[in-house]
């Protein structure tokens, strides 16, 4: 039998939200419940156990109806050590409430690791060299060759960790430097940079951001009209130094948008001769790649076209499936619609088309 303890009775100040920083919502729900669930979708947990300060304890229970919550202490070392006293599996792991990105085979490999080592504690190679620090200076260079990050979950048998926490004497780091002080050497397992944990405000923006693009192309002899990629069989094309590919510029300026970014202008000037006659959908994709390397994705993406003439509806399918491989979405996620304005303004003269785009990222 495997107890989990979600460690949650800190207060997350450093966090500064005014509540326990578990009670944010990420992906529709707390970060809480997000880490519990990583762990319930396993099947492995028989028992779960909450320690909570107790200001949160009833708000605890309501999200967690299946848990035993259990009062912390002042300190984290007192917090846990009060979780093993309530805990009943002879393999107990212990997971902070705060890293709700752990993963299946993070979680598989220290319960795999407690049962062939005794212990199992989700750590990775440090990435970048590790120093003692005081005052503002370097005391001592530690290096990073075999130098671990140790997150949580950490896994034991449950009478070696108690017997270690019974020994304990101050406020231990984690649940291993206990081990390793009273019991022996822990065990390694699969830990990784993903399965962070949120400690300050800038850790919980992930969000969902929204832009806003328009564009206008005039229309013109002896020019094709592309409208997202898509060909569109017409007497008069739109003119302008790309294709000039309404539908796509309005897009991709409210992607930048989105991002904070500049317009397309400034990263793709129609005074530099390698846009000229360029395809629109190579510019998507590099904004897609611009977006990318600031860690946003296109969650969805909608488009209303005003055009007089031609008739878009037949094309707008194509449209769609376009803009969406450029974007590397699903269709579902690409909107477009097409309106005429009854013969008003400069579309209604059928002097050009416009279009307005709004598109969500994501990170
Ligand atoms: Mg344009």
């Amino acid at each position: 039998m495997i107890t989990l303890i979600l460690t949650a009775a800190g207060t997350g100040a450093r966090a500064g939200f005014g509540e326990n920083k578990i009670f944010k919502i990420i992906d529709g729900v707390t970060v809480l419940e997000k880490a519990y669930a990583a762990f319930s979708a396993t099947g492995l947990i028989n028992e779960y156990i909450v320690t909570a300060s107790p200001a949160d304890e009833a708000r605890i229970r309501e999200l967690l109806p299946r848990a035993k919550v259990v009062t912390g202490g002042e300190t984290r070392t007192k917090s846990v050590y009060n979780g093993l006293k309530a805990a009943s599996g002879e393999i107990v792991v212990i997971h902070d409430a705060a890293r709700p990105f752990v993963t299946e085979s993070i979680i598989k490999s220290a319960i795999e690791s407690v049962k062939k080592y005794g212990s199992g504690i989700a750590a990775y190679p440090s990435p970048d060299t590790l120093c003692d620090g005081s005052d503002g200076y370097i005391t001592r260079t530690i290096g990073k060759k075999d130098k671990y990050i140790i997150q949580t979950p950490q896994a034991f048998c449950l009478k070696d960790i108690l017997a270690a926490y019974e020994k304990a004497d101050g406020d231990e780091p984690d649940d291993s430097a206990l081990y390793l002080k009273h019991i022996g050497k822990p065990h390694l397992s699969e830990g990784s940079p993903q399965n962070r944990k949120l400690t300050f405000k800038e850790d919980f923006i992930f969000g969902n951001r929204i832009g806003n693009g328009y564009d206008t192309h005039r229309f013109a002899e002896n020019r094709k009209l592309i409208l997202g990629g898509v060909e569109i069989p017409c007497e008069k094309g739109l003119i302008g130094h790309s294709d000039a590919d309404v539908v796509t510029h309005a897009v991709m300026d409210a992607l930048l948008s989105a991002a904070g970014l500049r317009d397309i202008g400034y990263y793709f000037p129609d005074t530099d001769d390698a846009y000229k006659d360029i395809s629109s959908m190579a510019l998507l994709e590099r904004v897609t790649a611009l977006l990318k390397a600031r860690g946003f994705k296109a969650s969805n993406v909608t488009v209303a076209i005003l055009a007089e003439k031609p008739k878009l509806s037949p094309h707008i399918p194509d449209i769609k499936r376009n803009l969406a491989a450029a974007l590397n979405i699903d269709a579902t996620r690409v909107g477009v619609t097409a309106t005429t304005t009854e013969g008003l303004g400069f579309i209604g003269r059928e002097e050009g088309i416009a279009a307005y785009a709004t598109a969500l990222i994501e990170k």
